[in-house]
């Protein structure tokens, strides 16, 4: 059983079993958030003929020619508790603002934090989904700074002692952009609180703050700067949605903010060791657009380099303007914040003991990674594969063989 050191529980939620076996062929329901090579399969021609597909390759590799990029991706997931982190609120996407809240998630002085156990089951699977090393002792620290919907003036998080770290995750990409298997590195998985939300008037004239989702759990997965095209990033993004669905942790839904992904870029000249400076991309609601985003983003900054004004490549966050096509500054940075992280001395260490891991690694379903070995050792082609594992609405589906 948990050795978590917990001063409260939480209604449990209900996780989505995966042991029931469907022998029907689900009629697969089209995701509003599909990759871009979900979106190709779903609503363009099957597939473009091949050699369009190499020219666009090509074309592609003839704009990078003696440049690499270095995308490394922070993503934060809303886990689906029944109640916030550390209070007994309940959360609900769209409800009324300001009508799920307590003292402890509007930060009143006095307020204690409880953790909700389900966090930290939730951190666990996850973790242990990405192939990462669970920390049997963590903590939570202050992150401290200012923001209109952050009443405390920190949040709460963890710093020097994730839950989860050094793992990878493993893809496959799909046929349509040149395939292939991948595997990228998870630097870390954290647990924190989200903060609330600013509602700006059409005027501009003033904001509103509406703290329903302050204090709503997070997972922060911050993976290594591994990936190298807009594809990959997607992808990457794709699958840990896919992971947390097939958890039942979170909806993954990009739309609503339960996936949300920064995602950092830089160039460099092949053959450099060092990193180039890096640009933080934000506002991306899909991954098609995290895809066209960062491409755009490896041309903007490559041909700098070529100009020879690699120096006006400076660090700071874009957004993505989707009508537009390009990214944008929203901010310059001066340097790195300093968020004066201690210990949260409200929150006792998570001590975790074998038997409470073990026990929720007997529980996890089969992962995408495992479904996808499986159909393809049973002679699917990739794109059956993908279509199968990679959709969770057909996911569940058994093969009698
Ligand atoms: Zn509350």
């Amino acid at each position: 059983m948990a050795l978590t050191l917990l001063r409260g529980m939480r209604t449990p939620i209900s996780f989505r079993s995966n042991s029931g076996l469907l022998f029907t062929v689900l009629r697969p329901r089209l995701s509003r958030f599909t990759t871009r090579a979900e979106s190709a399969q779903a609503t363009e021609p099957k597939a473009a003929p091949k050699s369009i597909q190499l020219a666009t390759k090509e074309a592609a590799e003839q704009k990078t020619q003696g440049f690499e990029a270095v995308i490394g991706i922070e993503t934060h997931v809303q886990l689906s508790t029944v109640t916030k982190a550390f209070c007994s609120c309940p959360y609900n996407y769209g409800s009324q603002p300001n009508s799920t809240i307590c003292p402890t998630c509007m930060g009143h002085p006095g307020a204690l934090p409880v953790l909700n156990e389900k966090v930290v089951e939730c951190a666990v699977k996850l973790g242990l989904a990405l192939n990462c090393e669970i920390s049997m002792i963590s903590k939570f620290d202050r992150k401290q700074y200012f923001y209109p919907d952050l009443p405390k003036g920190y949040q709460i998080s963890q710093f020097d002692i994730p839950i989860a770290k050094k793992g990878y995750v493993n893809l496959d990409l799909p046929v349509e952009f040149g395939g292939g298997h991948r595997k990228f590195g998870i630097t870390r998985v954290h647990m924190e609180e989200d903060a609330g939300k600013l509602l700006h008037s059409e005027s501009g004239s003033y904001s509103q703050v509406d703290l329903n989702r302050a204090g709503v759990p997070l997972l922060e997965i911050v993976s290594e700067p591994d990936m190298r095209t807009g594809i990959e990033a997607a992808e990457y993004g794709a699958e840990l949605q896919r992971i947390v669905r097939y958890l039942g942790v979170s909806n993954g839904n990009m739309q609503e903010g339960s996936l949300r992904c920064d995602v950092n870029v830089s160039v460099r000249p092949v053959g450099q060791s060092e990193f180039g400076t890096k640009v933080e991309i934000k506002n991306m609601n899909s991954f098609s657009e995290i895809n066209r985003a960062i491409d755009y983003e490896i041309s903007r900054q490559i041909m700098l380099h070529k100009e020879g004004q690699a120096d006006q490549i400076v660090q700071e966050t874009r957004l993505w303007d989707e009508s537009s096509q390009k990214t944008f500054t929203m901010r310059k940075k001066e340097g790195l914040a300093d968020y004066r992280y201690f210990p949260e001395p409200d929150l006792p260490e998570v001590v975790l003991s074998t038997d409470y891991i073990d026990e929720i690694s007997k529980s996890m379903p089969e992962l995408p990674e495992a479904k996808r070995r499986r159909y393809e050792n049973m002679g699917l082609s990739m794109q059956d594969v993908l279509f199968l594992a990679n959709d969770d609405n057909v996911s569940h589906i058994c093969l009698v063989t």
